[in-house]
């Protein structure tokens, strides 16, 4: 019989057909039931997982981070939709310093490279920046299809407040400390002096920066120990030591060789012919008393300087350098200090010797102020009087300032030089007047520092009512880099002087980068336009062009203009072309003594230049 001619058989095979297919169906959503459940068994258990849990794209160039859970939001304090697209560095500072941190960090990156799992307890900081230890593992999952990493899992855990955690750290940096310290005196041993000093020397390379490294070694410290006993001796090692200490900023890092030997690396050095004012310090609070069995000791010590980049560029040879320099003051008779280069020390030297000079230039009288005359181009007339500094120097003749202000700016006696200059120039200018002479203007150039002074409105204020000048015949030059470098905050300052009745002047304008904006809203009376673009007039078409525009900016601003440095009748015939205002330069009149000035008032002011 053929298919279809026993209807009933038909019917039996369709049924079982159906009932098969049937139990295959109930068979396949069963275990898709079974499944899901699984996946929303594994989900709650991460999603309620006490433990962070932080899932990593490893396929995109980055490692985004792709899930975490309530877990790792509670613990960093970062939100889900805060995290995700992040890089797992996300829990660490882009400027860490932390030695250990940044060596763990490095590791674990080159471990993800490898795709290899990791672990480490590493110092974190949740989003409020707080710090925490954070125990991280991390494994790499894979495509189990081609066995090739699609992610890597993190399971973090905050650790900061467990016990034992906290005592194995404890116990860590006992050991580290004693690795890496002197018993004796707490200070950085050779090793860490060295680890230090190396980035030190990476971040100077960054910041293009100075390194100070000094060899400090204490003379004589033999006869101590021989004369008093060892224990005598640490004694004094540990008060030097700390009087190192005291007088070094934190950011320098003071170290004990063993011995009697201690090195200092002294980072960020900004001038270098500024260090022996530190190295003075050092070698003097060495040299304080010291009473050991009831005996009054004075120690001296020899330091011996070399500087990153000049004389080393790492650790082993700065040191060799500096401690080579430590020997050769020694043999210069101890209680004194070296540099690496002979160089740097003659230069160093010449400049202690004009601050030194300077102490006392004041109170022996030595400063004292030329007067250059101002000429109005169109009324051709004097109109003022710049003051400018000489030093009249008892070996060296007539001294110009740029022999020693930059001196006196960095050791801090501009600060008096300066209002010496501001009360002599008000009491000339006075006398001149009282002698019957018409009212003129005198200006005095101010340095950063003395500008910078907190009183130094209060001081302009209590000079003039001292020497009973007017403010109007008072004018004060300031450089425009220096009103520049801190526009915001000075223009108060000089509202204050406007204030006071006293006439302001940007000085040497034209070399500095002034901003539209700010010069808006400076309560300057002048421009004085560098001598540097008057010298360069008839040199080609630069020096014109700034010219003209800087006359055309100072007088869109109600300003007067006046130009420095002129020398020849050209170059005023073209700065009165240009409609400049005033001019002040050789031509005119070199700056001179008060008697000549007097001299050429007696002769009036109209002059036929
Ligand atoms: P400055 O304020 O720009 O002063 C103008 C300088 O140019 C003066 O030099 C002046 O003698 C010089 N000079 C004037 N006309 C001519 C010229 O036609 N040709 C040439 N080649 N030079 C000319 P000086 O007196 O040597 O002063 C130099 C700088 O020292 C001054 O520049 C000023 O910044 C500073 N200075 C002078 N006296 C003082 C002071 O009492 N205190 C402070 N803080 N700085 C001062
Ligand atoms: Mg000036
Ligand atoms: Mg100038």
């Amino acid at each position: 019989m053929k298919d279809g001619e026993n209807p009933e058989r038909d019917l039996q095979r369709e049924k079982e057909a159906r009932m098969l297919a049937e139990s295959l169906l109930e068979k396949k959503t069963h275990e898709l039931n079974h499944l899901n459940e699984k996946l929303q068994l594994r989900n709650g258990v991460i999603e309620s997982f006490l433990n962070a849990i932080v899932i990593i794209n490893y396929n995109l160039s980055d490692y985004p981070i792709e899930y975490v859970n309530p877990a790792f939001e509670k613990m960093t304090g970062y939100t889900f939709s805060e995290a995700i697209g992040k890089n797992p560095l996300l829990l660490h500072k882009k400027d860490e310093t932390d030695y250990e941190t940044l060596k763990h960090i490095d590791t674990m990156k080159i471990a993800m490279k490898r795709g290899i799992p990791f672990d480490a307890v590493l110092k974190s900081y949740k989003k409020d920046g707080k710090e925490f230890w954070c125990d991280l593992h991390f494994y790499p999952v894979k495509d189990p299809d081609n066995e090739k990493i699609t992610h890597y899992v993190g399971i973090l855990s905050d650790v900061t407040e467990n016990k034992f955690f906290q005592a194995q750290l404890e116990c860590e940096q006992k050991l580290k400390y004693q690795a890496t310290h002197d018993v004796l005196t707490g200070l950085a041993n050779r090793t860490l002096l060295i680890e230090l000093l190396a980035n030190a020397i990476a971040q100077a390379k960054r910041e293009h920066q100075h390194i100070a490294v000094m060899v400090i070694d204490l003379d004589g410290f033999k006869f101590v120990n021989d004369g008093f006993g060892h224990s005598s001796g640490d004694k004094l090692l540990e008060i030097e030591a700390k009087r190192l200490r005291d007088t070094l900023r934190t950011s320098d890092t003071l170290g004990r060789f063993g011995g009697d030997e201690f090195v200092v690396i002294a980072p960020h050095v900004k001038d270098i012919l500024l260090l022996p004012e530190l190295i003075k310090r050092l070698l003097a609070v060495i040299e304080e008393p010291i009473f050991i069995e009831n005996q009054e000791l004075h120690m001296t010590c020899s330091i011996g300087l070399s500087i990153y980049p000049n004389d080393g560029i790492d650790p082993e040879m700065l040191l060799k350098n500096a401690d080579a320099a430590m020997y050769r003051a020694k043999e210069q008779g101890k209680n004194t200090y070296q540099f690496f280069t002979s160089e740097m020390h003659t230069k160093i030297a010449k400049r202690l010797t004009v601050e030194h000079g300077l102490r006392h230039a004041l109170e022996r009288n030595e400063l004292t102020l030329y007067y250059q005359p101002k000429l109005d181009l169109k009324a051709k007339s004097i109109v003022g009087f710049e003051a400018l500094i000489r030093w009249e120097h008892p070996e060296r003749g007539l001294l110009m300032p740029d022999e020693f202000i930059s001196i006196a700016e960095d050791s801090g006696l501009i600060i008096p030089i300066g209002e010496w200059v501001l009360r002599t120039a008000c009491i000339q200018n006075k006398a001149w007047q009282d002698a019957g002479y018409p009212p003129i203007v005198v200006s005095v150039n101010l340095s950063p520092r003395q500008f910078k002074q907190k009183n130094f409105v209060g001081i302009v204020k209590t000079i003039l009512e001292e020497t009973n000048l007017k403010p109007e015949h008072l004018e004060l030059e300031l450089t425009e880099s220096l009103i520049m470098s801190n526009a915001e905050e000075f223009i108060n300052v000089l509202r204050a002087l406007k204030d006071l009745g006293v006439l302001l002047s940007i000085d040497d304008f034209g070399t500095g980068y002034s901003s539209l904006s700010c010069l808006r809203r400076f309560p300057v009376n002048w421009l004085k336009i560098d001598r540097s673009f008057v010298s360069a007039l008839g040199e080609g078409e630069d020096a014109a062009s700034i010219i003209k525009a800087i006359i055309s900016l100072g007088h869109s601003l109600n300003l007067r203009v006046l130009a420095e440095g002129v020398e020849t009748q050209d170059q005023l015939n073209t700065l009165g072309e240009y409609n400049c205002d005033e001019i002040q330069g050789f031509y005119l009149s070199r700056p001179m003594p008060p008697d000549k000035v007097l001299s050429l008032l007696q002769g009036g002011f109209l002059t036929d230049k």
